[in-house]
């Protein structure tokens, strides 16, 4: 929390984010660091680090650039970005903060219809606990938010490549990871 240290227009997005969700934008020296290691940064129209570029103008143009853009639906709240920032900038929070901002004001990117279907139908009836979910959550949103089009076995390849990691967390739930990945890959 650092209301005082920044004087954050009253108006601007960076404000809410910051006073909803103690995050504050204007701390972020744009190292790039969560955009190299965002694991949908390729498929986003603004990586995170870009996000956070736009908020820092406290221009409202570029507010509205955040809100109605795909990005914030793409984000799956893997915490990469979190984990690898020397600021440690919440943008998963922020995400979060921005989807619920962005349906509040109808501002909702067209192309993120089938996601906000999956998020109702997922995100909202399933909570697993830490990382087990996240993965879960990468290849459903996958299945169901791009209908078939687009390369199922995106997440899988991540975690080949180490960029998503299987957390000490999710050890506990492989039995049910399994199943995940056996309904999921049907
Ligand atoms: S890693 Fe942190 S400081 Fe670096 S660009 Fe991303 S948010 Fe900004
Ligand atoms: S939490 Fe979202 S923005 Fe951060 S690395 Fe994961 S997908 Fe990218």
């Amino acid at each position: 929390m650092s209301h005082s240290e920044h004087h954050i227009e009253r108006n601007s997005l960076a404000y809410s984010i910051e006073k909803s969700v103690e995050v504050t934008a204007q701390k972020c020296y744009q190292c790039g660091k969560c955009s190299a290691g965002c694991p949908v940064a390729d498929e986003m129209d603004l990586p995170p680090s870009m996000v956070l570029r736009l908020l820092q103008t406290e221009d409202l143009a570029n507010d509205e650039k955040v809100l109605r853009s795909h990005s914030i639906w793409l984000c799956v709240t893997c915490e990469m970005c979190l984990s690898r920032c020397p600021m440690e900038i919440d943008i998963p929070s922020m995400m979060d903060f921005l989807r619920q901002k962005s349906r509040s004001e109808k501002k909702v990117n067209p192309k993120a219809k089938n996601i906000i279907a999956f998020h109702k139908s997922f995100l909202n009836s399933i909570r697993f606990t830490g990382r087990l979910y996240e993965l879960g959550l990468i290849l459903d949103y996958k299945r169901q938010s791009l209908n078939m089009t687009q390369d199922i076995s995106l997440a899988p390849k991540m975690i080949s490549r180490g960029k998503l990691h299987l957390f000490p967390g999710m050890i506990k739930g492989k039995a049910q990871m399994a199943r995940i990945f056996k309904k999921t890959s049907k």
